[in-house]
């Protein structure tokens, strides 16, 4: 690992100004994602600036809504009385990641910034565009199983991987940001980019840029919400496709949805398509189906020497269709 220096900041503003004042630099916050590319070498950074203590750890009531310091822990934020009555699916997001001990290191802000899983980023022997840009995608006719079926590029076909991002995006959270110019906040699913001819950047925020916390809004709907995740194993396994929505029937009629989907794009997909198909429809399977099925017409599967990615279609479908039965 290449030496560097270590820094606990005292005051958000001075963390922020230090980070963007050298490339290298970067903020730790639980550690969880960052110290394992320390050592794997994925990022040699000069300068890691500790933000645990700058970052808030509550979690306040808001104009109905409730505001969550970057700092909260994500165990802290899963049991949290209020996130499980009002926003179960980021309960049940959050405690679908990762283990015990993880979630109690792993913080607000740095979970939904914690980098792909794509085995060939992780491995520094191999070209990725992502790690080292220009050197090539190995993942393309390679192992693509975890990859993109929607919105890839020919220069990246990885999948974002946090669990608790999807429900962030379907739940219509905030961002909020300090930045070296002053305070900024837009939402959250505007925070991921896809990766087109950049994949090395995988979000819109400027290198300095500090999340100070995340914003859910009021909205009934989300108390009747939900999270299922589809992995290989029933533990200690990222989403090969998962599924948040939230869904408000009235008179067998669905009157408005929230759909995000997981493990299939560069970035937490928001289902802006099917929820389209659905307001308005009768809350029935077939209406379902029919809007999964518009969401995924865009999709792509990957040719790979482990069979390809193709069986993620008709996966969505399946698992979208479950989730909203289970609302209706
Ligand atoms: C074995 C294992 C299994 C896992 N399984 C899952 C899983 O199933 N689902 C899942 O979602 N996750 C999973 N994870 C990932 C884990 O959830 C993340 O590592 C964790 O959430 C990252 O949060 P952190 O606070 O530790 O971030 P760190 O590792 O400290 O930081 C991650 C990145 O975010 C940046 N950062 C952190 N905080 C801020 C901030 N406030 N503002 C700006 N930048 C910031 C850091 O500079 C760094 O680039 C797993 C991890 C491991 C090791
Ligand atoms: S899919 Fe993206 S992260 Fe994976 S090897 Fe290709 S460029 Fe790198």
């Amino acid at each position: 690992m290449k030496p560097f220096d270590y820094r606990s900041a005292t005051n958000a503003a001075t963390a922020v100004r230090d980070v963007a004042a050298s490339p290298a630099a970067t903020f730790l916050a639980g550690g969880t994602n960052l110290v394992d590319h320390l050592k794997l070498g994925v990022i040699e950074p000069d300068l890691l600036v500790d933000i645990t203590a700058v970052t808030s750890d509550a979690i306040e009531d808001r104009d109905g809504g409730l505001w969550i310091g970057a700092g909260v822990r994500n165990s802290d934020l899963a049991a949290d009385p209020r996130v499980r009555q009002r926003y179960p699916a980021l309960t049940q997001a959050l405690l679908s990641g990762a283990s015990g001990q993880l979630r109690n290191m792993a913080t607000t802000g740095g979970n939904p910034l914690q980098r792909t899983r794509c085995v060939y980023f992780q491995d520094v022997t191999t070209p990725c565009n992502k790690r080292d840009p220009g050197s090539g995608c190995s993942a393309i006719g390679g192992y693509t199983r975890y990859h993109a079926i929607l919105g890839a590029s020919e220069h990246c076909v990885a999948t974002h991987p946090s669990d608790m991002a999807v429900a962030l995006s379907a739940l219509d959270a905030k961002v909020h940001v300090l930045t070296a110019d002053g305070e900024r906040s837009f939402p959250f699913v505007d925070l991921h980019r896809l990766p087109g001819e950049m994949p090395d950047k995988d979000t819109r925020l400027q290198h300095g840029d500090l999340i100070t916390a995340i914003e859910l809004p009021s909205s009934p709907m989300a108390g009747r919400s939900r999270y299922r995740k589809v992995r290989d194993r029933a533990s200690y396994a990222f989403a090969l496709v998962s599924v948040a929505a939230a869904l408000d029937v009235a008179d067998g009629v669905v009157r408005d949805v929230r759909i995000a989907l997981g493990g299939v794009a560069h970035t937490p997909w928001r289902a802006y398509k099917a929820e389209q198909v659905l307001r308005g429809k009768p809350a029935e399977v077939a209406a379902y189906r029919q809007a999964a099925e518009a969401e995924l017409a865009g999709a792509r599967a990957l040719d790979g020497i482990d069979g390809g990615n193709g069986f993620k279609i008709p996966l969505v479908t399946r698992a979208l269709v479950a989730v909203l039965r289970e609302l209706s």
